[in-house]
């Protein structure tokens, strides 16, 4: 029986790949030219880490992290999510030691044990920043700015930005009391999951994607209400800065997000062209997280987005990030391959040129086919004759043109023609 690929994970072959290279290319050049720089962390995590930032009472920590008992006895996990890593690591690496503010991206897997749909994966990708050591309003701007610039910049349209607030821990719980008074007399229309949410976390009801119970939250009072003067000054400065900036938003009351951690502003940008998986990224302050963690207190803002839901909107054409093929070697006979292989090897690796050649031993007429199919701009030909008389035959596929030259000055007629091109 064949063994085939776990549900929930996806192959990328080697179209896909060209394109994911293509976009990571880019979006490492544009948290760079932000001054953001790249940190890479293990795959593999305590399973406490998670429990502690993310919250237990989250589906995330609850159902979907993959974690297992090692043979130490410890509990690990694999990542469902890059911040809590990432803020792992500036603790225990003292990074907090080299300047006031810290600013890191990331790109890499993350797992999720989440039911498989489209645009929703159980081993999937996330890029994202986090800028830890400011607690000013154009720190939160800068990424909100970031997150839109970003998606825009590479021609995702139908972009929307949410924007909210949810305050400290202190104003988060004083809002979940109200916020459970207006739903009680609801409680008989809530979900069961909701039920349970409104006993343990009932901030998460405002996530909800049932149309009944969007109705119900509709009316629900606004945490924007509960801000303090403080809290209300930050929201306001940050919607100052992005009017400047010219990113328009649109502020919710009830977007609150997924994940416990959030304080004060949280966002969301989607889009309309991805159907109803529409979040391409989120994200917001968190205030407490680094002291949670046993790091020093200090604010926090991030984001994290998905690479697949940005491949899913932008819907590239692999064959434009093709390498164009260069040189083509046909090859008939044992010298032939034995010269065509020295050949290639000189041509790569001192010149740097894509060249390829045969190696099914197929005929001189079907290697031609296969130099014609790689659209390559020369084919060089060693026949058996040609490999006797010590030379090779160099073609111009655009006109034609061919002449013999001998094999050991080959590579010296492409040095001309590949540094004249530079
Ligand atoms: P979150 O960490 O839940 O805030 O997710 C941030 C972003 O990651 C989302 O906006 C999605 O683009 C992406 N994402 C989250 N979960 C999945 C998943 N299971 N499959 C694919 N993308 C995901």
């Amino acid at each position: 029986m064949k063994i085939k690929s776990i549900k929930g994970t996806h192959d990328l072959g080697p179209d896909e790949c060209k394109n994911w290279r293509q976009v990571e290319n880019i979006l490492h050049n544009f948290f760079e030219i932000h001054g953001y720089n790249e940190i890479r962390t293990p795959i593999i995590e305590k399973s406490d880490l998670f429990n502690r930032v993310i919250g237990d009472q989250t589906d995330i920590v609850n159902k979907e992290m993959y974690s297992w008992i090692d043979h130490s006895g410890d509990s690990l996990a694999l990542r469902p999510e890059l911040t809590a890593p990432t803020v792992r690591s500036f603790i225990q690496n003292s990074m907090d030691k080299l300047r006031k503010v810290n600013k890191l991206y990331y790109i890499g897997p993350a797992f999720r044990r989440e039911r498989p749909q489209k645009g929703r994966q159980r081993q999937f990708h996330q890029f994202g920043v986090e800028a830890i050591g400011s607690e000013n309003p154009e720190q939160d701007a800068e990424i909100i700015a970031m997150s839109y610039n970003v998606y825009n910049m590479l021609g995702v349209e139908n972009l929307s930005l949410i924007l909210n607030s949810v305050g400290s821990k202190q104003t988060k719980a004083k809002y979940s009391k109200i916020l459970k008074q207006y739903l009680t007399k609801y409680i008989n229309d809530l979900s069961r999951v909701s039920r349970e949410r409104f006993e343990k976390n009932p901030l998460r009801i405002l996530d909800t994607k049932i149309d009944k119970e969007i109705e119900i939250i509709r009316e629900a009072p606004s945490i924007l209400e509960c801000l303090d003067e403080n809290e209300k000054n930050h929201f306001k400065k940050v919607q100052r800065y992005l009017n400047k900036l010219n990113i328009p938003f649109k502020v919710d009351k009830n977007l609150v997000r997924g994940l416990d951690y959030y304080t004060l502003t949280t966002f969301e940008v989607r889009t309309s062209n991805l159907g109803s998986q529409d979040a391409l990224c989120g994200g917001g302050r968190y205030n407490n997280l680094v002291e949670n963690l046993g790091g020093n207190s200090m604010p926090a803002f991030g984001f994290a987005a998905g690479m697949e839901r940005l491949l899913m909107a932008l819907n590239l054409d692999s064959q434009e990030n093709e390498i164009k093929t260069s040189v083509f070697i046909i090859s008939v006979g044992e010298e032939a391959i034995l010269n065509a292989l020295k050949i290639c090897d000189s041509l790569r690796n001192q010149l740097g040129i894509k060249v390829l050649m045969d190696f099914s031993r197929a005929s001189f007429k079907s290697q031609m086919r296969q130099a014609n199919k790689l659209n390559s701009e020369y084919v060089i030909i060693l026949g058996e004759e040609e490999i006797e008389r010590n030379v090779g035959v160099i073609k111009t596929m655009s006109s034609g043109e061919q002449f013999e030259a001998p094999l050991d000055t080959i590579h010296k007629h492409f040095d001309v023609e590949f540094n004249e091109d530079k």
